[in-house]
């Protein structure tokens, strides 16, 4: 603390990112990567554009990969905002349109940065439990808000809310910006993108951080109606008029408009799934059902933080929260089935 500081700066609580290990023989299941690599023809886009042209400005609109974007979900370019990760997206729309006199809804057990961009601008917000098995609650939303948002599959649950699910949300609430916050829609998923043009009220982010394999790149997005798009606009450009530059912007189109390399690489990271969670249920883990890259899971006879100490023991690390209903779960990402092999050898190896 310093007497530099503007006072509030004092008193914010920042997002913990998972570990990010500068060992590299360790079997990482702790941050949700893609254990595939980007599309070969988007890396060669990007080595393209390691020239001159770098001296250069990028597009500060990034239009190439809002068309791209557009392309894919058959939207309209003016329905599509890009920024530097889905985090700076998601931290424009808490901005641009969650600051109100009522509270923001999100469930009690979902993504930690939801709370921290409301720390950050100063959002009022309600938690809604999820219910017993772990699933949103669509009736507990019905309350006075200024907004809703929620991961969809939900984080670090890895529950899918269904699509009839989130329309009735949005009827029920045609005064409030609904969220689907949807990193991890392509491991089993339908987007809500399909119900952008008829509910303004919607709005839906992305990331190319998991399902297209490009966490390191920073890129996220976000569909919805112009209305919307023009509020986090206005925030964008009054904040950082170039957060993609050059070598995103041409990655992340290109990442688009490969649709066979990146239906492969999901489809083999949901069959790996399918064959984590056997094996886990084998061992005697309650999983829940995930539609996403990674599995929620504890164990009924042993301590989850002690388990995620033995795994790392043994070079294998995942995650876990220290929070209230979920300490004794561990949520595990799924990688090459080597990795996933490592992980099972390692649980058998914990006494
Ligand atoms: C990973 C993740 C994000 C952030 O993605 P970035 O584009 O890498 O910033 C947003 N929401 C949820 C639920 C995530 O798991």
């Amino acid at each position: 603390m310093s007497k530099f500081w503007s006072p509030f700066v004092k008193n914010l609580v920042p997002y913990v990112p998972g570990e990010q290990p500068k060992l590299t023989n360790l079997v990482k299941l702790n941050t949700n990567e893609n254990p595939y690599g980007p599309s070969p023809k988007a890396i060669a886009a990007m080595q393209a554009e390691l020239n001159d042209s770098l001296r250069l400005y990028p597009d500060p609109n990034g239009e190439r990969l809002k068309r791209a974007v557009a392309d894919y979900y058959g939207v309209q370019p003016a329905q599509v905002f890009v920024g530097n990760g889905s985090d700076e997206v998601l931290a424009h729309a808490f901005y641009g349109l969650f600051q109100h006199s009522k509270p923001l809804l999100f469930p009690d057990v979902t993504y930690s940065f939801y709370p921290v961009y409301c720390g950050l601008y100063g959002i009022a917000y309600e938690t809604i439990a999820l219910d017993d098995e772990f699933q949103i609650d669509v009736a507990g939303y019905s309350r006075p808000n200024g907004g809703i948002i929620f991961p969809n599959p939900n984080a670090p649950t890895g529950c899918l809310l269904a699509l009839d699910a989130i329309e009735r949300l949005l009827q029920a609430n045609p005064d409030s910006v609904v969220l689907v916050d949807e990193a991890y829609i392509d491991f089993g998923g339908t987007s809500a993108i399909a119900l952008v043009d008829r509910y303004p009220n919607l709005l839906v982010t992305q990331t190319l951080s998991k399902s297209r394999s490009l966490a390191g790149l920073r890129v996220g997005l976000a569909v919805g109606h112009p209305d919307l798009i023009e509020a986090l606009e206005r925030i964008k450009n009054s904040f950082n008029s170039y957060p993609l530059d050059r070598i995103a912007i041409a990655g992340a189109a290109v990442a688009f408009e490969d649709r066979v390399y990146f239906e492969q690489t999901c489809q083999q990271v949901v069959a790996s799934r399918e064959a984590v969670v056997s094996a886990m249920q084998g061992l005697g883990f309650q999983v829940l059902p995930s539609a996403a890259n990674f599995i929620f899971a504890r164990h009924p006879q042993r301590d989850a933080a002690a388990l995620a100490a033995g795994l790392r023991e043994q070079g294998v690390i995942v995650r876990h929260f220290k929070h209230p209903r979920i300490e004794q779960f561990l949520r595990i990402t799924i990688g090459t089935p080597e990795q996933n092999q490592a992980l099972l050898d390692a649980l058998k190896g914990i006494g």
